[in-house]
Formats: structure tokens, C-alpha cells, sequence
């Protein structure tokens, strides 16, 4: 069980996908579940990111400082999430 550090929820991995920094300062979503690096568990949800992102919980976890426009990217990707 992780938990969601949107709505700090317990759930099974799967459920959940990670935010991962990457070696470059960035981060991105690890879609696979494979990607290196430090990794934080959160909802497929756009109402999860929002929140964790208002909570500043993706930096905090991740242990980086992450800019704006890495958190807009992943923004609209936890938007068109279930699109794709
Ligand atoms: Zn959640």
C-alpha cells in the first residue's frame, strides 16, 4: 500500500502512479512504473494533483524544488491522464 500525497489515501501501488525526479532536476510521470529515481505515489486524478500541488506535497516528497512550468506539464497531463 502507498499512500496518494494528494488525498493521503492508502492505496494498492497500482492504483497509484508516481512523480518521479529525474537526474536533470525535472520531474515526470513515471507512466510505466519503472522510471529511476526518487518517486512519489498519487492518484490519477486531476482533483489529487491540484491538491498536492496547492500543499506543495510533490517537492516536499520528492526532496527538489520544482519549477511552475514542470508543475503546469504535469498538470495537463494528469488531465488527458485516462486518454491516453
Ligand atoms: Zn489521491
Amino acid at each position: 500500500m502507498r499512500r496518494c500525497i494528494g488525498c493521503m489515501e492508502s492505496k494498492e501501488k497500482k492504483a497509484l502512479v508516481r512523480i518521479v525526479a529525474d537526474a536533470d532536476g525535472g520531474v515526470l510521470l513515471d507512466r510505466t512504473g519503472k522510471a529511476q529515481g526518487r518517486g512519489a505515489y498519487i492518484c490519477p486524478d486531476p482533483g489529487c494533483f491540484r491538491l498536492a500541488r496547492k500543499k506543495k506535497a510533490i517537492a516536499r516528497n520528492l526532496g527538489i524544488t520544482v519549477s511552475e512550468s514542470d508543475l503546469d506539464r504535469l498538470s495537463e497531463e494528469f488531465e488527458t491522464y485516462g486518454e491516453k
